[in-house]
């Protein structure tokens, strides 16, 4: 039988991207994956699809998983034989009990590994631009428990020892204690000006962060409604905040974002919002789906490429399904040696490129008047053009070039279909958790959204709509909505920075 093998993984603090390449490499493996209620979900886009999820964490109104009962499942899936991934939030032996599920495996004889993480304790302050040691300031810092039971006759922290000998302090699982820790600090001598700060959900996107002093903490935790989980850091460091704060500065920030586009094509949106700091949610309304006629206009075209003098594309879709089908068809590239290719857009372009083609013709401006604009001086009036396209589409391309003289062949590539299966999803967003800004990359994505919500346009109250251009904003009008965001170019890139002014002209 194949040997089982337990990771205990630090899944990091929560941004995704803090996992270490050897954690994310171990999750690939994993045939079954154990998570924590701290260990973020974002995470499992590195598993197997058909690997098996445990989730052992706390939720609310759920039974929690004794530890002992965890290491045991830990213990019986590496017995199986199995690849098991243990993630954990932060690291797993800055009080993750990490230590205490390897005695259990030791003791049954199953092999693991322990895999380090990115510690909360040191990023959480990191993401609120609190640097744990600072030339200077501090030269020192501890990590310690918040959550020792105050009614234990003898601490097990040197409270003395601490208060006294160490410059930067960072409390985990204290936000409850807040009052004992401050007091005990206070009574070995640490002065109740010591700047402190709490920064709750560190590194995520909903990061929150409180300045305050150690005098003042306890009372603070209770009137600004301070939650767990949460670090609490004691320490001159907490004054550099105001020199060294960036992520939670960035123009997107505290903004929660539905993307509705067909997750497809929505990374690259994704990817640009997460940067600048939005939470995005990937709801994707609309889906990509092969053409109606199951290729046969497609293949015919590809059958006769040879007569085409020009080949258009309208959309990176377009694209992406026109060379599936080429290769598909045995061919290569070189059957499109002797054609003129149009891009509509840079998009289009660059996913060109991906080909190793580089178009002949690309309008600056996303747009079908301004490729026609732009072929117009480059024809003589009597060539043959294919269009792979997706169904439903406006008809300025393929009637312009008609009018020019072109012969235009215009053949299903794609189409757009409704994409009900996060209906749910949406409406409890909207319902219960609300939005800043819903983004709408094309006509279909606001047709789809509303059947989603049933034409309830009230649930969209107070939520700000962001169009990639005019004619997606006339769709919204429909609707008796007004977009107040509407892009002037009709790239992603240009409806992130119509979102960036709109966000900041608030
Ligand atoms: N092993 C974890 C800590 C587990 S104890 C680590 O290394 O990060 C749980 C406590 O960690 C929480 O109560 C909270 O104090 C802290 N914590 C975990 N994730 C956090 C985050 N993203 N932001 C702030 N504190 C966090």
């Amino acid at each position: 039988m194949k040997q089982g093998k337990v990771y205990l993984i630090g899944a990091g603090p929560g941004d995704p991207e803090l996992l270490t390449l050897k954690g994310k490499r171990c999750l690939e493996e994993a045939d079954v994956i154990v998570g924590d209620y701290l260990a973020d979900k974002r995470l499992l886009r590195y598993a197997r699809p058909d690997a098996e999820y445990v989730y052992v964490g706390k939720k609310a109104g759920c039974h929690t998983m004794k530890q002992h009962e965890i290491s045991l499942l830990l213990a019986e899936k590496g017995k199986e034989g199995k690849i098991v991934a243990r993630l954990k939030g932060g690291d797993p032996f800055v009080f993750g009990r990490g230590g205490e599920e390897i005695e259990v495996l030791r003791e049954a004889g199953v092999p693991f590994e322990e895999v380090p993480g990115v510690t909360s304790a040191i990023a959480a302050p990191a993401y609120a631009g609190i640097p744990v040691t600072h030339r200077g300031v501090a030269a020192s810092f501890a990590v310690i428990t918040g959550h020792e039971d105050p009614n234990k006759d003898r601490s097990s922290i040197h409270w003395d020892k601490l208060a006294g000998g160490v410059d930067t302090l960072i409390f985990l699982m204290g936000v409850g204690h807040t009052a004992l820790i401050a007091s005990q600090l206070m009574k070995y001598g640490k002065s109740a000006d010591t700047p402190a700060a709490f920064v709750r959900w560190g590194t995520r996107p909903y990061q929150e962060t409180y300045t305050t002093t150690l005098g003042k903490a306890a009372e603070d935790v209770v009137k600004m409604g301070i939650k767990p989980p949460a670090a609490f850091v004691v320490g001159n460091v907490v004054k550099l905040r105001e020199k060294m704060r960036w992520f939670d500065n960035r123009p997107l920030f505290g903004k929660r974002i539905i993307v509705t586009r067909s997750r497809s094509q929505a990374s690259r949106l994704v990817t640009v919002l997460d940067q600048k700091g939005a939470e995005t949610l990937e709801i994707p309304t609309i889906a990509i789906r092969d053409p109606s006629d199951d290729f046969k206009g497609m293949d015919e075209a590809l059958d006769r490429l040879e007569m085409y003098d020009w080949l258009i594309f309208t959309s990176q879709n377009g694209v992406d399904s026109f060379f599936r089908r080429l290769y598909q068809s045995g061919r290569d590239t070189r059957a499109l040696g002797h054609m003129k290719i149009g891009a509509i857009g840079p998009a289009t372009a660059r996913q060109l490129t991906r080909h190793g083609l580089h178009a002949d013709c690309v309008p600056a401006k996303y747009k079908a008047e301004n490729l026609l604009s732009e072929m117009k001086p480059l024809l003589k009036g009597y060539e043959k053009v294919l269009i792979p396209r997706a169904k439903v589409a406006r008809s300025v391309l393929p009637e312009g070039l008609r009018d020019l003289g072109c012969r235009v062949d215009v053949v299903e590539a794609y189409r757009t279909e409704a994409d009900t299966a996060h209906k749910e999803e949406l409406l409890d967003v909207l319902e219960h958790h609300g939005a800043d800004i819903i983004t709408f990359t094309s006509s279909s994505t606001v047709y789809n959204l509303m059947n989603q919500i049933d034409g309830r346009t009230d649930l969209l109250k107070g939520v700000t709509l962001a169009c990639i251009g005019p004619i997606t904003a006339a769709t919204c009008r429909k609707y008796n909505l007004e977009p107040s965001i509407i892009s002037d170019i009709y790239t992603i890139d240009g409806l992130v920075n119509a979102i960036e002014k709109g966000v900041e002209k608030k």
